[in-house]
This record gives C-alpha cells, structure tokens and sequence, in this order.
C-alpha cells in the first residue's frame, strides 16, 4: 500500500510538533482515562516486575536484570543500581556513545552497554514504558537472540495504560551512506503506514551463501516472536582471538551465538532459522532504531547496515524536523495494520 493512498486517512490524525502541540498533547492524555481509545492504540507496560541473571557478552561479567512496570511516557529508562547513587539513563538517539559490536548508552560517566537485544523485544512487543535495573556495565546476553527477552516481558505480563501511544511517522525519506564498492553500506528510512524493515548483508562465507542474505519483516504480516526474535547474534573464530585480546566476546561462545569457522556452523544444533544470519540483522536494527524512544512508522530499508549506521541514521532523522512529526490514533481502524495485531501476540 503506498503512502499517498493513505494521506487522506492520515490527515485526521494528531499532529504533534512544536510546543503549543506538544501542550495540548497533555491535554489529551488526562482526558485518553476517560476516552474510548483502542487497547491497541494505548502505551504498555509490565504487569509486575521480573527478573533474569546472566552473564555479559563482552564483558563477560555476571550481571542481574530487573524490569520493571513505569508510568505513561517514562519511555524506557535504563538503571545502574550497582553505582554508589544509582544513575538513570533513559534511553534517547543522543544517549547512544559508543557502536563498536553493541550499541552503548550512557549518562555521564554511567554506561550500559549491548542494549539492542532488550529493546528490540521492547520494540517487537510493543512496550512503551520499562525501568531496566542493572547491577553492571552490560546487558545479559542470555541464548543470543530476544527470545529470553519476549520471555521475560510475557512472563511478567503486558498491561495497557490510559495514554495513547506515540508513533513517530515518517513524512520524507532520510538516508546515510558509507564506503564504496565492497564496502558500501547504506541505510534508509521512509514513509509507510506502519513498521516494515528490509535488510540485506553480504557475507561471502560458505554457511551464510547457503542461506538467504535478504529478508523483509513486516509487522502487519509477520510475527516478530516467530519470525524474528529467536535469531541469534553470530561470529567467527578467527576473529574470537582479536576480539578477546581486545577485552570483547569474553562472555560469548557456543550457548549464545552462532560461531563458523572458515567453512561451517560449529553449533551441535545448527541454525534456528535457514535466514538465522539476516534475521539477526532485523533484530539489532529494531533495537537499535527503538532508542529514538518511540514507535516508528515507517519503511526501513539496510545493505550492510549496523549499530553504528542505524544511529547514524536516527541522528539524521532527528536533523531534519521537516521529515517526521508525532501521531497519536484515537481510532483503531486509523491505525496501521500490525500495531493491532501485536496486542493479540501475547
Ligand atoms: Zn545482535
């Protein structure tokens, strides 16, 4: 479905930029208790809190989660509760300080690092609002993937909330491009009346030729529990020896990646997905893309894309007012497609 079709539904929805719109936003929410808006239309949060212990795959270091439910509008906000004053960090584009194998958020001195698993399950569930306490520097890695994340959020239970969810909505297309030839890569972000992400890597290794290097995810058909989620994060043996003599992958080995030598998957179990590789690759850039703080709505499209790529992305999104601006659906059969159909996933 293109855009333009939709720009005539789209022109009764609530357009939030600037601060007088931003005001009456307010307004809205205390009045949304009373409202009749969809369930699906409102922001979630966790029921009641949960816990999870695990080990750094960088660091390698032991470190316990808890998540736990927030008010409308906290968005999700990362905790340090290990530090001698616990030190929040909310999660924002600009939070972003570091993309070298993870993408790291920090407040100050105050980091957290490999956070795209987690939010990408926050994204892929629907989950506005979350406190993320951590006793370290680095998200549990758990099997790799988010599947342990999905888990966890419906484990502990999915709640609606008396605010309307906001979805920022692309209205020009944004892009940032790298490198040339073998090593250009490239990511992109357009109008669409939904979330739907595209991405192709290019990987000349036996195990990978020998599965899809594209995928397309789009969430008004697919399911991101099923489809997406139990992709896992992968490596190479060769490059295992760098990475740990430079502090990384010291938690990381058999039970939460896919590692290949120069010519096979060496996990006894193989591969959870034919396109495991690729799909991996959706499910950093919906973690990644989730730290702009809000929903998307929106066509991303990636060649060779990751962590550092995808923020650089958001940054340039957030560069040009004039391509986006915030909605809100005050009616269920305004709203794009998959957003109703993530309420009905759990
Ligand atoms: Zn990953």
């Amino acid at each position: 479905m293109s855009y333009g079709k939709n720009a005539k539904k789209l022109a009764k929805f609530v357009p939030l930029t600037g601060l007088a719109q931003a005001a009456l936003m307010d307004a809205r929410v205390v009045e949304a208790g009373k409202s009749k808006i969809a369930p699906v239309l409102k922001q979630r949060t966790l029921k009641t809190l949960t816990r999870a212990v695990g080990v750094g795959l960088h660091s390698g270091q032991r470190v316990e989660i808890t998540l736990r439910p927030a008010q409308p509008d906290t968005g999700i906000v990362f905790r340090r509760v290990d530090l001698p004053e616990p030190v929040d960090i909310p999660v924002s584009t600009l939070a972003v300080t570091d993309t070298r194998m993870a993408s790291t958020i920090s407040s100050g001195n105050a980091k957290v690092h490999t956070v795209e698993h987690l939010m990408s399950a926050c994204a892929g569930l629907g989950v506005d609002n979350l406190y993320v306490d951590i006793t370290a520097e680095e998200v549990p890695i758990l099997d790799g993937s988010a599947s342990s994340f999905v888990f966890l959020l419906q484990s502990a239970g999915i709640v609606f909330q008396e605010a309307p969810r906001r979805f920022i909505r692309l209205l020009k297309p944004v892009e940032v491009r790298q490198g040339q030839g073998d090593t250009e890569k490239w990511a992109r972000l357009e109008p669409y009346h939904g979330y739907r992400l595209s991405f192709e890597i290019d990987f000349s290794h036996p195990a990978v030729d020998s599965t899809g290097q594209r995928v397309l995810f789009d969430m008004s058909v697919d399911s991101y529990s099923k489809d997406i989620a139990r992709a896992r994060t992968f490596g190479f043996t060769k490059d295992v020896e760098m990475m740990r003599a430079n502090g990384l992958a010291l938690g990381g080995g058999l039970d939460n990646a896919i590692v290949m030598d120069d010519y096979k998957v060496l996990n006894a179990g193989g591969l959870r997905y034919d396109d495991e590789f690729v799909k991996h690759k959706i499910l950093d850039a919906m973690g990644d893309l989730y730290l702009v703080g809000k929903p998307l709505l929106a066509s991303y499209s990636a060649f060779r894309s990751g962590h550092a790529l995808n923020n650089l992305l958001l940054r340039e999104l957030l560069n040009h007012p004039d391509a986006w601006d915030v909605v809100t659906f005050d009616d269920e059969k305004k709203a794009p497609k998959g957003f109703a159909q993530m309420a009905h996933a759990w």
